[in-house]
């Protein structure tokens, strides 16, 4: 009967199954090695780094291979210089500096979705921490950079015109039109102090795009992070008090954002101004602060940083409340006293 093996057949069914046995093993390891060959490719690791918005930006990311790298680097730096284009108050023909020249025309004007999408966000921050964060501050910086060119001093006439023109309820924004007023003459608005952390988040959607995972943008110490490099559980990322404390987290899928008087301030007659000003007083912040921000979002961590150096520690801590997700190390020194406020959780 057929149905049955002779003994001959059934050892060349065992030889058989032996060899399929066999085959499918070299299945496996050859799918292992396509896969860990793709997993490898995927590891290769990229550096770029630019000049740009006036700060170091730096990018770091995991790539299958250089032309990937490489087009998907460049398109995120584009990205930045077209916003750099739209946003920077450096530049006469900026959008940002058209809108400001039609400030108090009585005009509604109609805004790229950057710039709009730039100052509704801004515009949710300054109403959170009670106007600490400010876009409408072009005036009072502007007078603190010419100050600072000619080493003179402003006059208290000078602070006080300046600083009749700033108020971010000056600013109306419409939100279905994505159309701006700027309801007084003069007024010239200033995003320095998102802008960096929105060109980070700008930069990594375009990375995402190509396909890329693993990400640090580093935009000038406005920093976005996507998920850990390959094979880690998370970017090693250390932070400074400013002076003797450092703290290293691994972080992923998150942004933080220091503000500083790094290298940007004011010294006369042996004070320091910061960049970063009061909008109560129209004056560079007086005392030395230190603020890091960790946040969900890039441009918020970014202008929480800012605008907690302005509310210093006792306010920040009620603001913190409307930020959900948000920590802060933020270190204040007066007058040889330094307090030190920390809610970063602890290393993972
Ligand atoms: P960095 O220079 O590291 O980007 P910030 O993010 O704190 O520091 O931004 C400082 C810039 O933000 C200033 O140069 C100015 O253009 C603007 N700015 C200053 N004070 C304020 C404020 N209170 N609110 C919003 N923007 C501000
Ligand atoms: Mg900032």
């Amino acid at each position: 009967m057929n149905s049955t093996f002779s003994n001959h057949d059934k050892a060349n069914f065992g030889l058989a199954q032996k060899s399929s046995q066999r085959l499918a093993k070299v299945a496996i390891l050859l799918l292992i090695s396509v896969f860990f060959n793709r997993s490898q490719a995927q590891e290769n690791r990229y550096v770029f780094e630019k000049g740009m918005m006036g700060s170091p930006f730096k990018l770091v990311f995991y790539a299958p291979n250089d032309s990937i790298a490489n087009v998907a680097a460049q398109n995120a730096f584009a990205r930045i210089e077209k916003l750099n284009e739209i946003l920077s108050d450096y530049r006469d023909g900026s959008e940002i500096n058209q809108v400001s020249a039609k400030s108090g025309s009585g005009e509604w004007i109609s805004v790229s979705d950057d710039l709009y999408n730039i100052l509704a966000i801004s515009q949710d921050i300054s109403k959170k921490t009670n106007g600490a964060f400010d876009a409408t501050l072009g005036p009072v910086v502007q007078m603190w950079r010419h100050a600072t060119r000619k080493g003179i001093f402003p006059t208290e006439i000078e602070i006080k015109e300046a600083m009749q023109k700033t108020g971010y309820s000056k600013l109306k924004l419409d939100p279905q039109g994505k159309k701006v007023f700027l309801t007084q003459k003069g007024m010239r608005l200033d995003i320095g102090g998102l802008g960096k952390g929105f060109a980070a988040e700008e930069a990594v959607k375009v990375l995402k795009n190509y396909g890329i995972k693993s990400i640090m943008m580093d935009a000038g110490g406005k920093i976005v992070l996507t998920s850990p490099p390959p094979g880690t559980k998370g970017w090693n990322i250390t932070i400074s008090n400013g002076s003797d404390s450092l703290k290293t987290m691994a972080l992923s899928n998150v942004a933080l954002a220091t503000s500083g008087p790094t290298y940007r301030y004011m010294e006369y007659n042996g004070i320091r101004y910061s960049h970063i000003v009061d909008p109560a007083t129209g004056i560079g912040l007086l005392f030395h602060v230190r603020t890091t921000v960790i946040s969900p979002d890039g441009t918020v961590a970014d202008a929480l940083a800012t605008a907690f150096s302005v509310a210093g520690i006792e306010k920040s801590k009620k603001m913190l409340r409307q930020f959900p997700g948000s920590q802060v190390w933020l270190v204040e020194k007066k007058d040889d006293q330094v307090a030190d406020w920390n809610t970063l959780e602890k290393p993972q």
